[in-house]
């Protein structure tokens, strides 16, 4: 099994054992992929009383899971409010999605507090301040229909912002108080350790390379074994591969960069967003910054792929953040990894049919914290027949392709300049 490279590996607690599928296994429910998504599903389902078997191809967290940036965020994507998701999913689905997005933090930070698990966290909200003087009156426009969905946020006028971020470019935005921040492979990590505890069996080093249908669910295969599952779940995310192409061809995959500083000195601690609550604001390329708990800042985003990506990526990050956090010092790059989100062109997550007791659940965009496991929970509910699938929080179709989708490689090359001019116009205005 190899590592994800980021910095959380040298953070977080080990991986718990689980030892890679051997010969034949029967259950109720074949999990594919272990990051939030499949391992809130499994655990969930195992809490329902389903027997399950969740395969991964690394380990646990391997994915976008144990690479992000660890943004616990009950919110949808900034160009995705309360009006827009109605708008593309109608009522009652849109109600129903904002409900959960509401209700996501508390699925993670109570998911770690039930069962114990050894994950580093701060739970004091997470900042999202507009770029431009446009963008703090349309999140202050927003407020009442979130508080109206239950989501727990606050508008903050520029001076209240930059008394949370102390960073004074940023305008007035949104806190959303039940959001904050965890090392996120260690919440991949400790998901892992309950669900064996509630008895999932777990194989990691298996990829699933073959699903086939059979008289009584599906046969999924690896290299060394396989599983005979009345139902599945696909919890791939942008790794899918060959392994299901409507899955493949239903996204559009972003690679994304995280650039971790050196561990800086207690004054910037104290300046720089003091309660640890982690800060993303409206710009079409997101600037994004936390605090680890060893005292890095990180940051990151999308790069222009090509030689060397990785050291360009990490200058290039570095220097932004120099631009919005004045008088810091030399900064070098500690760890520097990249990870792939599943996009979807609305930024709505999806859940498809596949086939008769086949299901996918992907597009948690730059969410999926907080509203994959959240997702996760509700998944399960919907495969142990304790949610109708009319009733499920989000509508559950047939898969759809991504019109282009093999052309996402060309999303860097021309949509970075065009996104960093108009954020740049827009902050001037
Ligand atoms: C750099 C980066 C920063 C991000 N920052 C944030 C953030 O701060 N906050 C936030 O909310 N969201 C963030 N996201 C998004 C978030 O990480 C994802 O939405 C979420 O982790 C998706 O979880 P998942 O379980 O669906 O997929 P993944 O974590 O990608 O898990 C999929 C798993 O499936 C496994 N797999 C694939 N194919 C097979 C197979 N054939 N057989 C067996 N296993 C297989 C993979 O090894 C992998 O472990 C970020 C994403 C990235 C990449």
């Amino acid at each position: 099994m190899t590592g994800n490279g980021s910095l959380w590996e040298r953070l977080a607690p080990p991986a718990p054992y689980c030892p890679p599928l051997e010969g034949s296994a029967r259950t109720d429910l074949a999990v594919i992929g272990g990051g939030f998504l499949g391992l809130s599903a499994a655990l969930h389902a195992a809490e329902a009383g389903m027997d399950v078997v969740l395969l991964e191809a690394e380990g646990p967290g391997f994915g976008a899971s144990g690479r992000n940036t660890g943004f616990v965020v009950p919110s949808l994507k900034s160009a995705l409010g309360p009006a827009e998701a109605e708008a593309l999913l109608g009522q009652p689905h849109a109600a129903r999605l904002l409900r959960l997005v509401a209700g996501s933090g508390d699925a993670v930070f109570g998911l770690i507090e039930r069962h114990g698990l050894e994950v580093a966290r701060a739970r004091n909200g997470w900042l999202q301040p507009g770029h431009s003087t446009a963008a703090e009156a349309m999140l202050k426009g927003r407020l009442p229909a979130l508080l109206e969905a239950g989501v727990d946020a606050e508008f903050l006028s520029r001076g209240e912002m930059l008394a949370l971020a102390g960073l004074p470019s940023l305008h007035g935005g949104l806190r959303v108080a039940s959001g904050g921040q965890i090392n996120p492979l260690a919440y991949a990590r400790g998901l892992a350790r309950a669900a064996l505890a509630a008895g999932v069996r777990i194989h990691a080093g298996s990829r699933a390379s073959g699903l086939q249908e059979t008289a009584t669910g599906w046969r999924v295969a690896t290299a060394a074994g396989e599983v005979a599952a009345r139902q599945a779940l696909l919890a791939t995310n942008a790794m899918v591969g060959p392994l299901c192409p409507p899955m493949r061809d239903g996204i559009v995959p972003v690679r994304v960069y995280q650039v971790a500083t050196q561990p800086l000195p207690d004054e910037f601690r104290r300046r720089i967003l003091p309660a640890m609550a982690p800060v993303a604001d409206t710009r079409r390329h997101t600037f994004a910054l936390r605090w680890t708990e060893d005292g890095r800042l990180v940051t990151g985003g999308m790069a222009v792929p090509g030689p060397g990506r990785d050291a360009r990526a990490a200058r290039g990050f570095l220097a932004r953040l120099r631009a919005f956090v004045p008088g810091l010092p030399e900064l070098r790059a500690d760890a520097v990894w990249t990870g792939t989100i599943a996009a979807t062109m609305d930024a709505l997550p999806r859940m498809v049919r596949l086939g008769p007791g086949l299901f996918g659940a992907i597009g948690c965009n730059g969410r999926g914290v907080a509203l994959s496991t959240a997702l996760g929970r509700e998944t399960a509910a919907l495969l142990a027949g304790r949610t109708a699938a009319q009733d499920f929080v989000l509508p559950v179709t047939a898969p759809r392709p991504v019109p282009m989708a093999r052309l996402s490689g060309l999303g860097p090359h021309l949509w970075l300049p065009w996104s960093g001019l108009r954020d740049r116009l827009e902050a001037q205005g």
